[in-house]
């Protein structure tokens, strides 16, 4: 059967690293996105291969439902939404949309399709949890009334429509709430922890610890993460479940800079500053049920990712210096 995969939100972070992998396995991948968040830079170098075609376009728009590229796809990927805490406070409501209305066309896509859709949900679907590491089982604790709430309730909803066209209309729904991911790719601006960590230490500027630093995340190199996204795709086993996709070694974030720091040999100074609202305290996986039903756990710890964003990071400013 011809294979025909959609990817909202192709030319951000995690879209740009699965598209590449799908691509360089034979797949055809339409990808779509607005350019909100991600850049055409992140795709750039796959922009004219013969298995891609890539349309600018708002997944909440419902004409998307209408687009007649999209009306033989087998699979989608959902990825569309702002991630970073400092692009979605900008943008709530379209947060909101893309989230909500975006999942509800994709998902109305999938159905008229009989395709496989997996949603890219969250840890934030825990909120500032009490209840540590995270099962999945764990129904969270998250404030409706603050700044996060844009992000993390319209990944809940996200979800509960998934449940719903599951359960009602037998639509192969996958969700995986994914931990905070990171790698070489990150938009130097993009004011997630380990880009703006290894931007300042590169470039001599202060590191910014918010609060005394001792909140804590598990951080997961991206290939993992994208290894775990196809499988969630692949297997039948995932299919109608909800699955943590990230890393259990968990670190706090003070540490997180004294290793940055050191790693790229910077003068800069750790600084600290207000912690944001409701910003959580702790937050870490339990992945038994990743293990168990994909054969799944990540490979690459901190060290190990970290050299190769450093890496990655320092080529880029080379390269914009040079040019
Ligand atoms: P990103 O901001 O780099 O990429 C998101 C992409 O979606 C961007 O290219 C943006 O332009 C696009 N987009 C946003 N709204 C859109 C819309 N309405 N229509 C079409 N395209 C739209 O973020 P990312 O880190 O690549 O995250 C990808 C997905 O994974 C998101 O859904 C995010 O919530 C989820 N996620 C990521 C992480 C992580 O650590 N990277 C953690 C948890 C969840
Ligand atoms: N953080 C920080 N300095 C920064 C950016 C983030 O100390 O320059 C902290 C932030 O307060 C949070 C953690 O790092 O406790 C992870 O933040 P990020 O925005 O990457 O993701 P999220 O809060 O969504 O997990």
């Amino acid at each position: 059967m011809f294979m025909k995969t959609l990817i909202t939100g192709v030319a951000g972070f995690l879209g740009s690293h699965l598209l590449k992998t799908l691509l360089e396995q034979g797949k055809y991948v339409i990808g779509l996105d607005n350019l909100s968040t991600g850049r055409m830079q992140n795709i750039e170098t796959v922009s004219h291969h013969p298995n891609f075609e890539f349309l600018r376009f708002d997944v909440s728009d419902p004409a998307v439902l209408q687009l007649d590229l999209l009306m033989d796809v087998t699979e989608i990927y959902h990825l569309a939404s702002p991630a970073s805490p400092k692009f979605y406070q900008h943008e709530p409501f379209a947060t909101i949309s893309v989230n909500t209305i975006g999942t509800q066309h994709m998902l109305e896509l999938a159905r008229m399709n009989n395709a496989k859709l997996l949603y890219a949900s969250t840890s934030e679907a825990y909120g500032d949890p009490v209840m540590h590491p995270q099962p999945e089982e764990y129904c969270g604790n998250v404030n409706t009334w603050g700044p996060r709430a844009c992000y993390d309730e319209a990944k809940r909803l996200g979800e509960v429509l998934c449940y719903e066209y599951f359960q009602r209309f037998g639509v192969q729904v996958k969700v995986a709430r994914i931990f905070n991911t990171y790698s070489a790719g990150l938009r130097n601006d993009d004011g997630r922890v380990i880009s703006n960590f290894v931007t300042q230490a590169l470039t001599g500027a202060d590191i910014t610890v918010y609060g005394d630093g001792k909140q804590t995340r598990s951080f997961c190199y991206v290939d993992d993460n994208i290894r775990a996204l196809q499988l969630m795709m692949d297997r039948q086993e995932a299919t109608g479940e909800i699955i943590n996709i990230g890393n259990p070694s968990e670190y706090q974030i003070l540490e997180v800079a004294v290793m940055v720091k050191h790693m790229c040999e910077s003068r800069s100074t750790i600084t600290f500053h207000p912690l944001p609202q409701d910003d959580p305290k702790m937050r870490r996986p339990v992945i038994e049920k990743a293990k168990s039903l994909l054969d799944w756990q990540p490979q690459v710890n901190l060290e190990e990712g970290l050299r190769r964003t450093i890496k990655a990071y320092r080529g880029q400013m080379i390269e914009r210096v040079q040019s």
